[in-house]
Formats: C-alpha cells, sequence, structure tokens
C-alpha cells in the first residue's frame, strides 16, 4: 500500500494544534486549574444574554446580512465616537466578523499577496503568524522586551529595520497579549511615522481595549494624526462581555481596507451568529460604568494573580491591561524551559499555564516566559497560587 503523503500545506507546516487546544484539553485530563486560555469562568452582564435568547426566540435565527445585523453595525459605530471620538459610517466603514481572530484573517488574507511582509511585534497572538503564513507573506517580527523597569517596550530603530520594498503593513496589538502592555501615545507615534514615511497599513487588534488597570488609558491608533486613512481597526466581544465562546467580533476604519478584508471574509464564513449580534449591540450601549466595574473586577484579580506568583518564586511582570500576567520561571526551574515545565505544571501543581515562546517568531526570546490568565474568579485564582507556592516551596 502507497502511503498517503503529508495532506497539510506546506504554509501550515509546523503549526500543529494550537497550545490553548493542547493545555485545554491537558487542564480538563488532569483536573488542573485552568490559567492557561483566556476566557473568564463567570457570565458576563445579564441584559446581553438575555438578548440573545430574546434573539432566538423572536426568530432571529437565519443568515444575517453580509456585513452584519445593521443595529450592530451601528452600536460598533457609536462605540467608536463615545469612547474615541472616531467617526464611523455604519453602512461602509463596519463589518460584523466571526470573531476578532476572523477579522484579522480577513485582513491578511484579503490585502497580503505572497511575499509580501508584515512588520509584526512578538511576542504576538498566535494566529497572526498562521494568518501571515496563510497569506504566503512573510512575518518580520520586532522584539518587545521588558526594560529595566519590568515594563515591556521596543527599540524603534529595530522597528524602522524591519521595513523593507516588501512591506504591506504593520500588525498591532494593543493593549497586549501576552505582555499585558497598553501602548504609550509616544510608542503608537512612533509606529505611526514609519507607517506614514513608508506608505503603510496598519492593522491593530483591540479586543482588550476596555480591560485597563491603574488609570491606563487606550490610544487607538486610527486616533493620532493622518493615521484614519491607513488604519483597520480589530475589536470583539468576547473578553468585554464574558461571551469568548459567541466569536462576534467586528472591524472598522476607511472603506477600501474595510472592503478589502471583507472581500477575503466573506469566503471564510460568509456570516455568523445572528441572534448574538443584536445581543453585542446591546453590550456595546451598556452604561460606562458596566465598563469601569469590568476593568475594576478585573484588576482585583490581576492583584490576586500577581501578588501569588511573587510570593511563589516566579520574577512577575505586573500587566497594565488584559487577562494575562507573564512570568520568568527561572527562579524556580533554572532549566528555563517553558514549555516543558508547562506540560509538567498540571501534575506538579495541579494548574496548566501557557508557554510564551508560542508568541515568538523566534521562540528563543520566550524560552523562559509562561502566561497566567487572570480572568478566573477569585477564590479559583487563590487556589491556584496557594498550589504554585506549595509545588515550588520543595
Ligand atoms: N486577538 C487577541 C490579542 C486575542 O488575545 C484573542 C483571543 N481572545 C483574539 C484576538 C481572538 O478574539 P476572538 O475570540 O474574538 O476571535
Ligand atoms: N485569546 C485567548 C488567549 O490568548 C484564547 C484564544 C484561543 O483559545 N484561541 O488565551
Amino acid at each position: 500500500m502507497v502511503a498517503l503523503t503529508d495532506p497539510l500545506t506546506h504554509k501550515l507546516a509546523g503549526f500543529g494544534t494550537t497550545i490553548f487546544a493542547e493545555m485545554s484539553a491537558l487542564a480538563v485530563e488532569t483536573a488542573a486549574v485552568n490559567l492557561g486560555q483566556g476566557f473568564p469562568d463567570t457570565d458576563g452582564p445579564a441584559e446581553v444574554l438575555d438578548a440573545a435568547v430574546a434573539a432566538i426566540r423572536s426568530g432571529i435565527n437565519q443568515y444575517p446580512p453580509g456585513p452584519g445585523l445593521p443595529e450592530l453595525r451601528r452600536a460598533v459605530a457609536d462605540h467608536q465616537r463615545h469612547w474615541y471620538g472616531i467617526d464611523l459610517d455604519p453602512d461602509s466603514e463596519v463589518v460584523v466578523t466571526a470573531g476578532a481572530t476572523e477579522a484579522l484573517a480577513g485582513a491578511l488574507l484579503g490585502m497580503l499577496d505572497a511575499g509580501d511582509e508584515v512588520v509584526v511585534f512578538e511576542p504576538m497572538y498566535d494566529s497572526y503568524q498562521a494568518g501571515i503564513a496563510l497569506a504566503d507573506a512573510r512575518a518580520v517580527p520586532v522584539l518587545l522586551a521588558p526594560g529595566d523597569d519590568g515594563r515591556y517596550t521596543f527599540d524603534p530603530s529595530e522597528l524602522t529595520a524591519a521595513v523593507s520594498e516588501r512591506t504591506k503593513l504593520i500588525l498591532l496589538n494593543t493593549p497586549h497579549n501576552p505582555t499585558g502592555k497598553v501602548f504609550t501615545r509616544d510608542e503608537l507615534q512612533a509606529i505611526a511615522r514609519v507607517a506614514i514615511d513608508n506608505d503603510l497599513i496598519v492593522v491593530t487588534d483591540e479586543v482588550y481595549e476596555h480591560l485597563l488597570f491603574d488609570g491606563h488609558r487606550h490610544v487607538p491608533m486610527a486616533t493620532l494624526p493622518d493615521m484614519r486613512e491607513r488604519t483597520l481597526t480589530i475589536s470583539s466581544g468576547g473578553k468585554t462581555f464574558h461571551t469568548t465562546g459567541w466569536k462576534i467580533g467586528w472591524m472598522s476604519g476607511p472603506e477600501p481596507l474595510v472592503t478589502a478584508a471583507k472581500t477575503a471574509k466573506q469566503f471564510l464564513t460568509y456570516v455568523n451568529g445572528a441572534p448574538f449580534q443584536p445581543a453585542m449591540a446591546i453590550g456595546l450601549r451598556l452604561h460606562d460604568a458596566y465598563f469601569e466595574e469590568l476593568a475594576a473586577t478585573l484588576q482585583t484579580a490581576r492583584d490576586h494573580l500577581v501578588a501569588g506568583l511573587r510570593s511563589a518564586g516566579f520574577v512577575t511582570f505586573e500587566p497594565e491591561a488584559t487577562y494575562f500576567t507573564t512570568v520568568d520561571i527561572r527562579p524556580v526551574d533554572p532549566s528555563g524551559d517553558g514549555m516543558a515545565f508547562c506540560r509538567a505544571l498540571p501534575e506538579r501543581c495541579g494548574v496548566v499555564a501557557v508557554p510564551n515562546e508560542v508568541f515568538y517568531a523566534r521562540p528563543e526570546h520566550g524560552r523562559h516566559l509562561v502566561r497566567f490568565a487572570c480572568c478566573k474568579r477569585l477564590d479559583v485564582i487563590d487556589e491556584a497560587v496557594d498550589r504554585l507556592a506549595q509545588g515550588f516551596s520543595r
């Protein structure tokens, strides 16, 4: 019998199974506390959940319009104006997607040609490298690394040097997974300068826009001078409304960029989640107090996690935003092998975390780093950090 040759496209060689699927399966198998994959363990606002149930009951169960239900597109436009002063035409400048993930894939597949280059900050959310690979393009990484103050930042000269004749776009994520960094206005200005000088598009993933701590402010790239016309902004409701399984996202920006991304997007899912779309519109229109409380609650969880990780002996980089805290494992595990550490952690301590090396184009930069999520109930976080403290006191 002739063996079947590996059917996987060369573009996805080496991608394997995502770390989130692997680590969440391990958590279930070992009954460990899952601080790996970032999903909350409590439900979101009742108004939003009730609106989805009502939508199903009232028959919003067929294909929504290609660009998404008008009421959600209007809510996205109103949200961008309310929070950031960005004006959008909901009919031509907003498209609803199957989560931010599909918006990212649509943008990359809709804008990149084979051999094009994408400047991207590493570490990065894992779908970025896969999306760029599917487009047969090349990721050119710029390193985010902690400075002496523990704050992640980049070297502007590395950013300038990363741009070549083949660069088509810069892919940005702020607030940032997995570092918890919020790009400052000055940092964004430096990136905008490079984009403008080299006539590049910026695709910006802002899914953690409302999960900010300690008074940090989210500055959307599209609000910087001369950037609106070259910026495609992506977000989703999974984090903001504790509905990661609904996969309702959106992209917004100037019509040519939205149209390019939508052209690819329409052949990925076409549309998704009809009854969740009006519910998301209700969420986006919730009172400011909801968003403030969301961030404050998560900040308390962050504080529990950071304090616990520090007392368990890790070098801990305090996040400014997001679900995630990164630690350097070397004080408790001199091998500094984060992947091996995470694979052994459920057996050793009954806790699951994610090795940051999967978020790097050059994994050696993240080998000793591991990510823990704080989007869990306080008793769950406390239990996890107790287990870690016990596991590493021996
Ligand atoms: N971007 C970043 C930075 C993320 O962390 C995630 C994961 N939640 C996504 C995009 C994907 O978002 P969604 O679940 O809306 O597809
Ligand atoms: N964004 C979440 C994380 O980084 C989960 C993503 C996923 O499961 N694909 O953990």
